[in-house]
């Protein structure tokens, strides 16, 4: 379990021409899963790297366990990040090592475990998945929703208290969508952790977490709990949750003048 704060985060990149973060708060209780929700590009992988201590608040500051994570030290933020597990966005395996080999991997970074303890921890993770007789294969023998099933077994290796999942379900057919989905949810409760999911994909998500926070443009515009989010009558989050077409969140990338980039010029 964590205790998340974030406190007036700002995060700008390139000198302060994009600001990807603007001035966000929110708490989170322990044992709680939530989400963060949003278009593209409104700063949810920019968040998750915050809480996860990878990125450096360029004003403001989060806070997990109490500590301010960008104040702790080398080894500090080491200790830090042993309780943390991240599925990382499109998830990737190491592609040169064996189902086994990734899973292992963690537990060989980040600990002295002896080799056979290793092995029987490989086996109960992989075992939690659903895919115990995998272990020699390598990713390329895997589907796509098996491939996420083992990251997820390897994003859990080490028992974190605190689990962070970019787009977990980014790319997957319907069946292990749900899968994957309904194993994050079992896992964070085995674990009593906290689990973070930041994705755009709303039905999933309002059916394994606890509460979410939706967020454009770099500020949280709503939030709430799966049944006051369904019931919302804000046009934002309707639009997400009903997938309606016209709404705030524009559906055309903004560009040049249309009639120019067609090459009309009268
Ligand atoms: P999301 O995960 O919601 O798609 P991101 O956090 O990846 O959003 O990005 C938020 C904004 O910050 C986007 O405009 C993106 O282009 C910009 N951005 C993200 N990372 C960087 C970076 N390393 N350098 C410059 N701009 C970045
Ligand atoms: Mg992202």
């Amino acid at each position: 379990m964590a205790k998340i704060a974030v406190r007036h985060l700002t995060k700008s990149y390139n000198s302060g021409k994009v600001i990807a973060l603007e001035d966000v708060s929110f708490e989170v209780q322990p044992y709680e899963s939530f989400c963060i929700l949003g278009p593209s590009g409104c700063g949810k992988t920019t968040l998750l790297r915050h809480i996860g201590g990878a990125l450096k608040p360029t004003s403001g500051h989060i806070k997990v366990d109490g500590q301010i994570l960008h104040e702790l030290d080398q080894e500090g933020l080491y200790e830090m990040r042993r309780k943390m597990g991240m599925l990382f966005q499109f998830g990737a395996l190491f592609t040169d090592m064996s189902v086994y080999d990734n899973v292992a991997f963690q537990m060989r970074e980040h600990t002295d475990l002896p080799e056979e303890l290793i092995h029987d921890l490989v086996m109960m993770k992989l075992h939690a998945v659903g895919l115990r007789g995998t272990h020699d294969l390598m990713p390329s023998e895997l589907s796509g929703g098996m491939a996420r099933r083992v990251a997820l077994a390897r994003t859990v290796a080490l028992d974190p208290m605190l689990i962070m999942y970019d787009e977990p379900f980014a790319g997957l057919d319907p069946i292990s969508l749900t899968v994957v989905g309904d194993l994050i949810r079992r896992l964070n409760d085995a674990l009593g952790a906290t689990s973070v999911i930041v994705t755009h994909d709303v039905q999933e998500s309002l059916k394994i977490v606890d509460y979410i926070y939706f967020v454009a443009d770099g500020v949280i515009v709503a939030e709430g709990t799966p049944d006051e989010i369904q019931a919302s009558d804000k046009s934002f989050v309707r639009q997400f949750v009903h997938g309606e077409m016209d709404g705030p969140v524009p559906f055309h990338y903004p560009g040049g003048d249309y009639r120019t980039d067609l090459g009309v010029t009268a």
